[in-house]
């Protein structure tokens, strides 16, 4: 059962992230040490998590960096050698090109493949320029930074979308583009990366897009998925 909340606006946000974070964080002081990545393989990651799940993507991650030392193998390697190693992720024909293209491009701007130059930059020109790669959208983008670089922004992917309008953070049809908006202005800086992770955790293991496992959940006190559902 779900009640209307009497928190609103900054202190329901603070709440639902204290809440989810309780829920999925690990607890330590290490956790937001653990989840930084080097921006390079941060984009990498991102774009082989495109139209798969997180298993598969991991799955793709890891045969990928297992088959190649480095990102000059990657970026030298033929093209096919490239798509086997991360077929377990889906669209490898695709994605393999993408990947090679863009190490070309990294390679060619900044004579190293190497992307620390893009913490010297400010969010919104360092989120401009990743997206001017082809295959970097929105979601990619705002990952390398948050995670990679530390910057106060908000990626949202499908579960970040529909727990936030489950838990009338977004408007039932707010668009991913306009939540990355939403998102980016009304979550507290300090409060950005715990939640994204959460709602990604709790997506998976309990928020699942049909039949979510409601009984138990840390937050159904805000949320208004019986009453979306009826
Ligand atoms: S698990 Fe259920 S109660 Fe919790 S946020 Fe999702 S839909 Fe709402």
């Amino acid at each position: 059962m779900s009640y209307p909340s009497l928190l609103h606006g900054e202190a329901r946000l603070r709440r639902i992230t204290e809440l989810l974070w309780a829920e999925y964080g690990d607890g330590s002081h290490h956790e937001r040490t653990r989840l930084r990545r080097d921006p390079l393989a941060s984009l990498i990651k991102t774009i082989l998590s495109q139209n798969t799940s997180d298993v598969n993507s991991d799955r793709a991650f890891a045969n990928l960096t297992e088959a190649f030392p480095t990102w000059q193998a990657v970026m030298e390697a033929p093209e096919g050698d490239v798509a086997d190693a991360i077929r377990a992720g889906g669209l490898a024909n695709i994605k393999a090109p993408r990947i090679q293209a863009l190490l070309r491009s990294v390679k060619a701007a900044h004579g190293a493949l190497d992307l620390s130059d893009l913490s010297r930059m400010d969010p919104g020109e360092a989120r401009e320029y990743l997206e001017s790669f082809h295959g970097v959208g929105r979601k990619t983008a705002a990952c390398v930074l948050l995670f990679a670089l530390q910057q106060p922004v908000f990626p949202v992917d499908t579960h970040c979308l529909r727990i936030g309008k489950r838990l009338r953070l977004l408007a039932p049809s707010c668009s991913a583009d306009a939540a990355h908006e939403v998102f980016d202005r009304v979550v507290p800086d300090e409060c950005k990366l715990e939640l994204h992770v959460s709602m990604v955790r709790h997506g998976r293991a309990r928020c699942r897009p049909s039949k979510p496992d409601c009984d138990g959940c840390p937050v159904a006190r805000f949320c208004a998925y019986p009453e979306i559902t009826g």
